[in-house]
């Protein structure tokens, strides 16, 4: 594809010779390859998810805490042979899956590597939601694992902190079209999930009726059983810090409500964190390993 439209920006630009919002080019770049530790127990298990960190992102959140990743572009290019290197070291290595994170931008390099070698382990696509249905398609039969967050209900909301006024929608859009491609929600005899979807929301300072709004949806349309990592790490990374009231962590209170919300919609599959979650705790050292002889 010349001119690139693989997520709902629609760029419509030659990556071979500029840049779109997301700031990628053509040529694959990522950031990290590690085994994560930090991701919901069913994913990470004890041996760690097989991580591969994209750079460069299609949303900018104001908050983003891997921002010198997702807006800076930090990473090194490399060819899909590497990637598929990765990958094989990553199964070597004992992953208990190959988690794909903040991949969309390459949507169509990744294919291209899962056509040419599928791993044994569970793909995950551990992605921001704001994704099309089209380019969700490409992948189906690819990805046994939806790893997807749902950040946003409220348009005002979704432009201000990632200016993406279309988000709620299109993220709502995804999320089914995950579910449709994984309707069950499979996990080994070690309770480590082999298919499904799982949504992620981090909750944001005094937004709960945005937090309402995204459990409501979920329990409404997509099923009472969905598995929803309910997260309170919200840190006041990147411009955040200067913008009140995202300058602040969230209450003990704001996330004890969102629970109670959750539980009062009967959502059965919501895993919740400590209100104090340490933050740096959950961020990767990024210092540029692939795990590749370069
Ligand atoms: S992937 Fe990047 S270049 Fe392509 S449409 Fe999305 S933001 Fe634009």
């Amino acid at each position: 594809m010349k001119y690139c439209s693989i997520c709902p920006r629609n760029c419509n630009i030659d990556r071979t010779t500029g840049a779109g919002v997301c700031g990628a080019s053509e040529t694959l770049r990522v950031a990290k390859v590690m085994l994560h530790h930090f991701e919901e127990p069913f994913i990470s298990g004890t041996r760690g998810s097989g991580a591969i960190f994209f750079s460069h992102c299609n949303l900018k959140c104001v908050f983003c805490q891997n921002h010198t990743i997702s807006h800076g572009g930090f990473g090194k290019e490399i060819t899909q042979e590497q990637l598929i290197h990765m990958i094989q070291t990553l199964e070597e290595k004992g992953a208990h899956n190959l988690n794909l994170v903040s991949p969309t931008q390459y949507t169509l390099q990744i294919v291209k590597a899962l056509r040419a070698y599928k791993p044994k382990i569970p793909v995950v696509w551990n992605s921001n939601g704001y994704e099309t249905v089209h380019s969700l398609r490409l992948l189906e039969g690819l990805v046994d694992i939806y790893l997807v967050d749902d950040k946003y209900a409220e348009p005002d909301l979704a432009q201000t902190l990632s200016l993406a006024q279309d988000y709620p929608q299109v993220a709502q859009s995804a999320i089914l079209e995950m579910r449709r491609q994984q309707p069950q929600d499979v996990f080994d005899t070690n309770g480590m999930m082999l298919k499904g979807v799982v949504v992620r929301h981090l909750q944001l300072p005094k937004q709960l009726q945005n937090t309402y709004k995204v459990l409501t949806w979920l329990s409404e349309c997509v099923g009472k059983h969905t598995y929803i990592s309910l997260m309170s790490q919200y840190t006041p990374f990147y411009k955040a810090k200067a913008m009140p009231p995202f300058d602040k962590p969230i209450t003990p209170l704001e996330y004890k409500l969102a629970c109670k919300k959750a539980m009062d919609l009967g959502l059965e599959n919501v895993l919740v964190q400590d209100a104090e979650s340490a933050t740096t705790e959950y961020t990767p050292n990024f210092d540029g390993d692939l795990m590749i002889n370069e």
